[in-house]
């Protein structure tokens, strides 16, 4: 049984570009609100990402991953920048080394239409739309990560992992999440399997394995959905679904689509969450088009840390953490509610000016 504490030590790795930008906005948010709550959030400045392997060789060195691995959670930005990369020519990704490491398995993106934020559909349910893609993150396509082959110029393959281990793990999380859900909304949960068991092995195990694990949890909902036809009712009827777990590829793809549906990349947050570890990072990346400019939005970045915030409270931390998590949401949902206009849907509210107008929401002064 966890302790209920009202320290917490938070790694924090700003990366690159706008991660820079977004970390920096949100950070002058969270101190006024940990006070607020009587938390304490003690933050351990950590240098990873593009620009770090550039300058030392290193795009997230043993030292620095051991200081991550050891703190509480893990909070940030974005890495990658165009034109560094491995010498092999793959991306710095040090966020993908920390996922594998770490086995963070379940990626939660959260898809939620906020109060006033221009929605891609013209239909009025839409400002209704609140489903989370639970992206599988460990393994699928992305087991091939660095081990595929081209045979003779000729041919290229790469192999996709479905395990059972994780596929009841990603299915038993995907069960909590709908039930907590449920509780918070007041309606029954609703947890959709999008696949491709019709034609992949590797699907139709992972459907079996989830119909498995959904019969341990008879108060939610279990259903599946074929990949194809879930793009086109993320399109068509998005505010039916709940919560959607899925493969590494398909959660990659399918949270974008989600994300340009509900306002663009600076909308959408995401955890990456294991069962001892979680690093907290807007979905977006690193934004070199519009990096140094301070115009980025930060509200995925603040709304990832309000989950890092609730994640820390229902490990056991204590119901301080959660409410100040659904305390920080609630400043974002009503700045956005009262006018408040990013660059991306076509306002003039840049990093600081989002940051102010939240921070003013919970009674602080920035
Ligand atoms: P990655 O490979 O890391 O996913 P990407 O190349 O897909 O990165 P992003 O950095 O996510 O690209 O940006 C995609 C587009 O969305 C860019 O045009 C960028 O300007 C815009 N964008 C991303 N994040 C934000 C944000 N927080 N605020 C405003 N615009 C953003
Ligand atoms: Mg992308």
């Amino acid at each position: 049984m966890a302790v209920s504490r009202n320290a917490m030590h938070i790694a924090l790795m700003p990366g690159d570009g706008i991660g820079t930008e977004v970390t920096e906005a949100c950070v002058a948010v969270l101190q006024p609100l940990a006070r607020r709550h009587g938390l304490g959030l003690d933050f351990e400045m950590l240098r990873a990402g593009a620009i770090a392997y550039r300058d030392t060789g290193s795009a997230m060195d043993e030292a620095t991953f051991g200081r991550a691995r050891a703190a509480d959670a893990i909070l940030l930005g974005a890495m990658g920048w165009p034109g560094i990369r491995y010498p092999d020519g793959t991306e710095i990704a040090p966020q993908l080394d920390l996922r594998f490491r770490l086995g963070l398995y379940a990626g939660v993106r959260p898809i939620r239409a906020l109060p006033g934020v221009p929605v891609a559909l013209a239909d009025p349910r839409a400002a209704g739309i609140d489903m989370v893609i639970l992206r599988e993150s460990t393994e699928g396509l992305f087991a091939a990560r660095g081990k595929g082959e081209v045979i003779e110029d000729r041919e290229a393959r790469d192999t996709m992992v479905i395990t059972r281990a994780t596929t009841e793990r990603l299915s038993h999380f995907a069960f909590d999440l709908a039930r907590r859900r449920a509780a918070k909304r007041g309606r029954r949960g609703l947890v959709t399997l999008v696949d491709k068991a019709n034609v992949f092995t590797g699907f139709a195990f992972m459907r079996k394995v989830f119909h498995e694990v959904a019969a341990h949890h008879p108060d939610v909902t279990a259903a599946h959905h074929y990949i194809d036809a879930m793009a086109l009712d993320m399109v068509r009827r998005p505010w039916d679904f709940d919560v959607l777990p899925t493969e590494n590829m398909f959660g990659d793809i399918l949270s974008d689509l989600g994300a340009g549906l509900i306002g663009g990349m600076g909308f959408a947050p995401s955890a990456d969450i294991g069962d001892g570890h979680a690093v907290f990072q807007p979905s977006h990346g690193t934004a070199p088009d519009i990096a140094g400019k301070g115009v980025a939005n930060p509200t995925a970045m603040l709304l990832s840390a309000a989950m890092m915030l609730d994640w820390l409270g229902t490990r056991g931390a204590g119901e301080a953490w959660c409410e100040a998590a659904a305390e920080l949401e609630a400043a974002v949902d009503a700045a956005f509610a009262a006018g408040l206009r990013t660059p991306d849907i076509g306002g003039r509210a840049g990093t600081a000016e989002v940051a102010r107008v939240v921070a003013g929401n919970i009674g602080a002064r920035l």
